[in-house]
């Protein structure tokens, strides 16, 4: 459900491992602070897993962006052979024509599904870019190209921070 009709307050997407739930490869989460307790105040926040809601299990086998800087698939970190670039491109393809409604999104940076500008790229095992986009977050980006957008390492940055947040309030889509 995105829609919450007793706020006027801004929806907006946040990576679900953001949040504190234990959805990662790791069967961990990684619950960021500032998420939790200053923009949950600001903003009606709406989790989003793509792994999870693509059909992934948790735990499970940890992935990562490999072959190409352009055009990256998605296989395994420790096991090359897994490959769920199709399972994933097509959740991806699908799932940004539901979010029509978030005013922003709050991504889980160095993620191959999430990462914003810092998603590190594998070729024949060698690290090729640590400035990439996963592929969830390049799908939405792209659906929504003025979609303010900011990636949890850069959210202590007072100078990034403020205009994100500056900005959703402005263009609030859930009024
Ligand atoms: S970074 Fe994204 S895909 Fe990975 S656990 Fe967090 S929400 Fe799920």
């Amino acid at each position: 459900m995105l829609i919450d009709n007793t706020t006027t307050k801004p929806l907006v997407g946040v990576s679900r491992c953001l949040l504190g739930d234990a959805v990662r490869y790791d069967g961990k989460s990684k619950a960021c602070t500032i998420v939790l307790e200053k923009l949950s105040d600001i903003f009606t926040l709406t989790p989003i897993c793509p792994e999870v809601e693509a059909g992934l299990s948790v735990p499970r086998p940890p992935v990562q962006l490999t072959g190409s800087i352009e055009n990256p698939r998605l296989t395994g970190r420790d096991d090359p052979s897994i490959d769920v670039t199709t399972i994933m491109q097509q959740y991806c393809d699908t799932k940004p024509a539901e979010l029509k409604q978030l005013s922003g999104f709050i991504f889980k940076s160095r993620s191959p599904s999430c990462g914003l500008n810092s998603t590190p790229v594998f070729i024949n095992d060698r690290c090729v870019d640590e400035s990439s986009t996963g592929i969830f977050a390049r799908s939405l980006c792209t659906a929504y190209p003025d979609l303010p957008v900011i990636e949890d390492s850069d959210l202590e940055n007072q100078a990034l921070l403020n205009p994100f947040i500056r900005l959703i309030l402005k263009v609030n889509r859930s009024l």
